[in-house]
């Protein structure tokens, strides 16, 4: 950002935007010109959250309503002027609150966002909309902006004007009324918008939700034109939009509310909207997004429920009424239980908000179980989007562990494919009638995943392997032990047991490629030294001479290699080397009679393992060199 020094002068001072506002006022111009009409509702939208956070700081201080607590949001025209305005008595900004606000881009993710962008502008154009356009998207239809503003209870007003290319002026104002005016100096060719009707039925389209009256002076036809009259009409509904009867809200109202409480650009996926009663009385509106913000995994993200008491917006929080692992739910819970004076310390403690926030989360819950059984399409929507946060919960929230379990889907061996479609109730239907246990292998790609030597047994019997490969799922398996009475089991920790899944004539062949191969296990144990806790026998293998083993208790390679990347101490573990004696190298290295060679061999063995399970080799140079001799 440019100077930003305090300027007492009269005349206009001059400030650079941020380099990120330069770029998303031009990506914005063009990619969202066939969108016009949402300026009107960014602005309404805005206009509406500033009368919000005036009542709610007016609860400690009701002095700042200055005598008028009607608050309202008030459009107009000049049909001379080619200008539309967009007023409200709000809370206002304060000169450093408004190069804060409107200078910069203070959202969270926006180097990711820029990162995102691809150039094409159809697909940038949905980007964009991810993000979030509000305030900026003025400059779709104007070719100058001026907005002037007063924080309630400042006699100070600003005046901020911009013609959206690069820089803004900044000057003292007069302002009698408190609050913010937005005045859009219309481009060539935008005098649509110059019309009574035409922002009329914008404003009943996009934000008849909203909750303050939104008003124009009344017009009527005289000789063939409109003219206005003295007197105001309010053009919205102008009531709480999840106090209403359900019936009497249509799926676009829904959708329209969404956008403005999510500051999202796309429709949602999903909602419930319910009234609770009883010991706890509030009503819930929530959404599931149909795209993950690009603040998913920001500690800083901004936005989450709101939370009304008795209508009044008390504050946005997403921790203390959703569950971190429901992190992406939108929405708004207006408690008539709650005080009005809720701060963040009593929503800490308080068994009502406790009570309010399990209830919420039930209600998700069972959303995303209907979307699972009778709208796939939007579930697996949903999964893609969300299902490695919802994979958090069943560590997260003890209470409804086996309902998330169910709500997970993985990829497996049944399809082979990368596509997570499988849940545990669809592998427990298919399991073999002998078979016990279910099957998973972990590895950091879903490639590494599916090659793994580890399944060639499995894949030979027909075993349904589950493949996982998202960064959370070691941490899911540490908790999510069992379901519906059936053991999780890593096929690459601990000791194969097949159990009846084995026959007996399997188990006499093993027992006798043991016998036979104790002497070679010995040979490279004692050439492997201490890089292995043990050598022995696979009962894995079918195409592979070798592979590495967790052991039992030990954190999988996949896991120790993740908390190494992190940053973390880890127990140095070591792994177990399994060798395939049927296999034609080992054959080979097992007729070896030079010590040089049987150690080469015996190396390459090891770290080709190693590698096959996407493990990172010590002395890469050396392998390379082994390999090369033994080739040559
Ligand atoms: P968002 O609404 O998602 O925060 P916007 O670009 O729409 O993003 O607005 C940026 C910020 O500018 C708002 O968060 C708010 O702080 C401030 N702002 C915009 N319009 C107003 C207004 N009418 N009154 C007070 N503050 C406003
Ligand atoms: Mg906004």
């Amino acid at each position: 950002m440019a100077k930003q020094t305090a300027n007492n002068s009269a005349a206009p001072e001059k400030m650079a935007f941020q380099a990120e506002v330069k770029q998303l006022l031009q990506l914005m111009i063009h990619s969202l010109y066939s969108n016009k009409e949402i300026v009107l509702r960014e602005l309404i939208s805005n206009a509406s959250d500033a009368a919000d956070k005036l009542r709610f700081e007016a609860l400690a201080d009701g002095a700042l309503y200055e005598d008028d607590s009607e608050l309202k949001i008030r459009v107009a025209f000049d049909k001379e002027a080619r200008t539309v305005s967009i007023s409200d008595n709000g809370i206002g900004m304060s000169r450093d609150e408004v190069i804060a606000n409107i200078g910069t881009i203070a959202k969270s993710g926006t180097k990711e966002f820029f990162n995102a962008l691809t150039g094409d502008q159809a697909k940038d154009a949905n980007l964009i909309g991810q993000f979030g356009v509000g305030f900026y998207s003025s400059f779709i239809i104007a070719d100058k902006v001026t907005l002037i503003t007063r924080r309630a209870g400042a006699t100070d007003a600003v005046r901020w004007q911009s013609s959206g290319e690069g820089d803004y002026t900044l000057e003292a104002a007069e302002k009698a009324a408190r609050g913010t005016e937005i005045i859009l100096h219309l481009r060539d060719g935008e005098d649509e918008f110059l019309s009574d009707w035409k922002l009329k039925t914008i404003i009943r389209k996009y934000s008849d939700h909203i909750t303050l009256p939104i008003v124009m002076k009344k017009s009527e036809w005289k000789e063939g034109a409109e003219v206005a009259t003295d007197d105001d009409e309010t053009v919205n509904r102008a009531s709480a939009l999840w106090a209403r009867n359900k019936n009497d809200i249509s799926e676009d109202e829904y959708k329209e509310f969404y956008k403005h409480v999510s500051h999202d650009f796309e429709a949602p996926l999903a909602w419930s909207h319910s009234r609770v009663e009883g010991n706890q009385e509030y009503i819930s509106l929530l959404y599931i997004p149909t795209k993950a913000p690009f603040d998913l995994y920001d500690r800083e993200r901004r936005h989450g429920i709101k939370l009304y008491v008795k209508r009044v917006f008390i504050m946005e929080d997403a921790e203390k009424l959703m569950p971190q692992y429901l992190r992406f739910v939108r929405g708004v819970i207006d408690s008539a239980d709650l005080p009005l004076n809720v701060s963040r310390e009593i929503l800490q403690s308080s068994r009502d908000v406790d009570a309010i926030k399990a209830g919420s989360t039930k209600k998700i819950l069972s959303l995303l179980e209907d979307l699972a059984e009778n709208k796939t399409e939007d579930y697996a929507t949903f999964y893609k989007e969300f299902g490695r946060v919802l994979k958090e919960g069943v560590g997260e929230d003890f209470a409804n562990k086996d309902k998330i379990a169910s709500l997970l889907r993985f990829a497996s061996t049944h399809a082979d494919t990368d596509a997570q479609v499988v849940s545990l109730k669809d592998y427990i239907a298919r399991m073999q009638p002998e078979q016990e246990v279910i099957y998973y292998i972990t590895a950091d790609s879903f490639a590494a995943a599916q090659h793994s030597p580890h399944l060639e047994i499995f894949r030979k019997k027909g075993i349904e392997v589950l493949l996982m490969s998202d960064r959370v799922d070691e941490w899911l398996l540490g908790s999510l032990t069992d379901f519906e009475g059936k053991k999780l089991q890593s096929i690459a920790k601990g000791d194969l047991d097949l159990g009846k899944l084995e026959s007996d004539t399997e188990k006499e062949i093993h027992k006798k490629i043991e016998d036979e191969a104790k002497s070679l296990l010995e040979r490279i144990k004692k050439t492997l030294g201490d890089q292995v806790k043990d050598v022995r026998v696979t009962h894995r293998l079918t195409d592979s001479p070798a592979c590495l083993i967790s052991d039992a208790e030990d954190l999988s390679g996949n896991l120790a290699r993740m908390l190494k990347a992190a940053g973390q101490n880890t127990p140095e573990t070591k792994p177990i080397l399994e060798i395939n004696p049927t296999h034609k190298l080992v054959k080979r290295l097992e007729a070896e009679t030079s010590e040089a060679v049987f150690s080469d061999l015996s190396l390459v063995l090891f770290d080709q393992a190693l590698l096959a399970e996407g493990g990172v080799l010590n002395d890469p140079a050396s392998f390379v060199k082994r390999m090369n001799s033994l080739i040559s």
